[in-house]
């Protein structure tokens, strides 16, 4: 399908709107994206309609819930080349994924003086279950290092390769510098010392063409709300072999075969690791989300925000005073930059009462700055419905603040 910019912003109800007097610029797509009107359409017709209780229902409703919440999940498999819909997990974001692969793999599998290796650029999110599962068992945290452009150093994740190596978490793309990872690389290389790879696929699965198959990741997890879908939606993806040998995650309904006071036993995959009463009508509302992807086409939104990317380094990099952070060859839309003599926080405000919505601060990859020796950056992160006008506004709104200390 082929729109205008015009068209697809004509999708999106929340973009039309002013803000401080000022047409809304939303540049904060990396925390989360907007949602097109068929997701909200699709919400609202589910709970007027549908509504019900799903898998259990002898009824009319739970019958048509089922389906449409199962038919997601099938959706999803296409979405990212997964074998089967068996192997797709809903959770409630990329932080449930990772901390799920953790609890429940890491602690059958991660024991004392055994290795995980994840990287610098990692989100908060991929660093903190694993230090839990360390301090746990006594396992041992590895952190591949990166050079001042924000790329992570190959031959020294080469050198952390061993055979006590247990598993490889990595991010996909940075979500504060952008940066993308040589994941497929980086699963062989860790296959070839027989650890398994998650993927941290919170920033790539809504830029990149994902095809887990092709890639052999042996997990990825990724979160809706940053794929145009609602919010408190995520998938975990992991090989079935895998996820037949993993212990559940939380004890309760729909995960079980049969339970007496003496033992209970678990269901198959995917449901063994989906306890309680899912969010299903977030599911069922993914679908237009992800349906509006497919038919633009990942090459085509990737396309469209790298030449947003490219514009705004061209018109923001010879401003005064403009610091870009992570300059990386191979980058998803996302500009982090800094204002000599100012703080990112006061440069966010600035901009937001241009309009213009940036995120502000250390992004939760605290490590990472502090690898570049800062506190944190003011981030801007396109969009498929983000315009080459909204870039001049922003590198406007930059040059006049850059001024005020950057005589
Ligand atoms: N990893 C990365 C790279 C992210 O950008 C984010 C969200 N900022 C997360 C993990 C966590 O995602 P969520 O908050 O949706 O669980």
């Amino acid at each position: 399908m082929k729109l205008t910019i015009d068209q697809i912003r004509g999708l999106f109800p929340v973009l039309h709107q002013e803000v401080h007097g000022k047409p809304l610029v939303y540049f904060d797509n990396a925390a989360t994206t907007q949602k097109p009107k068929a997701v909200l359409d699709k919400l609202r017709s589910y709970y007027e309609m549908d509504n019900s209780n799903i898998h259990r229902g002898a009824h009319t409703l739970a019958d048509r819930a089922t389906r449409e919440y199962e038919l997601v999940r099938e959706t999803v498999r296409e979405f990212i080349g997964a074998r089967e819909s068996a192997e797709v997990i809903f959770t409630k974001g990329t932080t449930e994924g990772i901390n799920l692969v953790a609890q429940t793999f890491g602690r059958k599998f991660i024991g004392k003086g055994d290795e995980i290796i994840i990287s610098t650029l990692e989100h908060h999110s991929n660093i903190v279950p694993w230090q839990m599962l360390c301090e746990e068992k006594g396992a041992v945290l590895k952190i591949i290092p990166i050079t001042e452009s924000g790329e992570i150093i190959f031959e020294e994740f080469e050198q952390l390769l061993s055979s006590k190596t247990k598993l490889v978490s990595i991010i996909h793309a940075s979500n504060a510098l952008g940066t993308i990872n040589p994941v497929k690389k980086i699963i062989d290389a860790a296959h070839a010392f027989g650890a398994k790879v998650l993927l941290d696929g919170a920033q790539s699965t809504s830029h990149l063409d994902i095809d887990v198959l092709d890639l052999d990741c042996d997990f990825m997890a990724f979160s809706a709300h940053k794929l145009y879908g609602p919010t408190g939606l995520g998938i975990l993806y992991g090989k079935r072999e895998i996820l037949e040998e993993m212990p559940p995650f939380l004890g309760g309904g729909e995960m079980i075969k049969e339970v007496s006071f003496e033992k209970t036993t678990y269901n198959d995959i995917p449901f063994k690791f989906e306890a309680g009463t899912p969010n299903i009508a977030d599911v069922i509302a993914f679908k237009p989300a992800l349906d509006f992807i497919t038919d633009l086409g990942k090459p085509s939104i990737k396309a469209h925000e790298d030449e947003l990317l490219s514009y705004a380094n061209e018109l923001l990099l010879p401003i005064k005073g403009f610091e870009p952070i992570g300059t990386a060859k191979e980058k998803v839309s996302v500009l982090s930059f800094n204002i000599t003599g100012m703080h990112p926080f006061d440069v966010g405000q600035m901009l937001d009462a241009r309009g213009i919505a940036v995120r502000t601060g250390h992004h939760c990859t605290q490590p990472l700055m502090k690898r570049f020796g800062i506190e944190g950056t003011v981030r801007a992160s396109f969009s498929v419905y983000n315009s080459k006008s909204e870039i001049e506004n922003l590198a406007e709104g930059v040059a006049r603040i850059a001024k005020i200390k950057n005589k």
